[in-house]
């Protein structure tokens, strides 16, 4: 991700901080400061980089889970909002996804335990008081926060953690697809519910609410696409009637053809051997980067991952995800026989849904 930077690594995954939540620290400091002096904004400080940790706990033991599966896991990103772990698309095993999915509450739920016998072994005198992340006991207000983080990822709802273990447990009775769409209505449902008590209790938790929605919706419209494309071979979707173009043209003479054609990736070949593709993204950035005058030989990259006609379209779509690419060239052999994009997928996805 953009703007983010690695501070640590364990167990061979990098963590990564996103520069806006330094921003967080900053506002958290002064606004402490203005609210009760100094010591609440140095203690609100603190408190926020303790609950930030106490998060990245909790993504960790979603990865560690996802790994022992062969789940690849990129790393994770520390963002104002929480954390997030970037991974390979997660395993469609109900039993497995349960497992991912639960292995992050539970965790959240030890922590909160250990800070909560850690609270009474070093404070028996203590009486209880409010929970806030400028003053208190420290102990005690991550006792309580790590439980609320507990509760509030087990809502049976996606995006939440909740929500893949309900799809999870909901699997092992029905298919992915009709687990999803149950999961998604019982979602959709209580985002509905939290939305109209949100309205008058809590706008926060109108405003989650319609964050749930959305993700439930995203969730479905995913899964859909998935099961549709899963026993579709690639040769079904691609593109297969494409121009190639030569090492030796320039920038300014591929500008001219996505101007003036429909094409916007292209093969590089010379001869009848296949070199590389120069997809729209890198085009782009090589127009930025380099003279008109530069030949595509300059900038294009002689390695590239590619498919063939026979692979499902689903596991072309899932490389091109992982990977961050648009296309990919589809191969047989050492012989170029198509394009496959996003967009194609997308349209063939569309065109299947009118179909039916
Ligand atoms: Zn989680």
């Amino acid at each position: 991700m953009r703007w983010s930077f690695q501070i640590a690594k364990f167990f061979g995954i990098p963590i990564r901080v996103h520069i806006t939540f330094f921003l967080l620290l900053i506002f958290i400091g002064l606004y402490g400061s203005r609210l009760q002096g100094a010591r609440s904004g140095l203690f609100g400080i603190v408190s926020i980089i303790l609950i930030f940790l106490c998060v990245i706990i909790h993504e960790f033991a979603h990865s560690l889970v996802a790994r022992k599966y062969g789940v690849k896991i990129k790393d994770i990103i520390l963002l104002p909002i929480g954390g997030v772990s970037e991974m390979e698309e997660l395993p469609s095993q109900p039993k497995q996804e349960i497992n991912v999915a639960l292995a992050g509450p539970l965790t959240s739920i030890v922590l909160s335990l250990i800070f909560f016998f850690a609270y009474r072994l070093l404070f028996p005198e203590a009486k209880a008081v409010n929970i806030s992340i400028f003053q208190g006991n420290l102990f005690l207000n991550l006792f309580a926060i790590n439980l609320m983080l507990a509760i509030f990822n087990l809502i049976p709802a996606f995006p939440m953690d909740g929500g893949r273990v309900l799809r999870g447990i909901l699997g092992l009775k029905m298919d992915l697809l009709q687990a999803t769409r149950v999961a998604v209505g019982i979602g959709e449902f209580l985002a509905i519910l939290f939305f109209f008590f949100g309205l008058f209790f809590n706008p926060w938790l109108a405003l989650i609410a319609v964050f749930i929605f959305l993700g439930a919706e995203g969730e479905k419209r995913a899964t859909e696409l998935k099961v549709e494309i899963s026993d579709v071979p690639v040769r079904v979707a691609m593109l297969s009637n494409v121009e190639a173009i030569s090492p030796d043209v320039t920038l300014s003479q591929v500008l001219e053809k996505i101007c003036h054609g429909l094409q916007q990736d292209f093969p590089i070949m010379e001869g009848k051997e296949f070199l590389g593709i120069l997809s729209r993204g890198t085009f782009f950035s090589a127009l930025h980067n380099h003279s008109k005058e530069t030949k595509v030989r300059e900038i294009m990259s002689r390695e590239f991952t590619s498919t063939s006609e026979d692979a499902p379209l689903s596991e072309a779509f899932q490389r091109m995800n992982s990977e961050k690419l648009s296309v990919l060239p589809v191969m047989q052999g050492k012989i170029f026989k198509g394009l496959i994009s996003l967009e194609q997928i997308g349209k063939y996805h569309m065109l299947c849904g009118l179909r039916k």
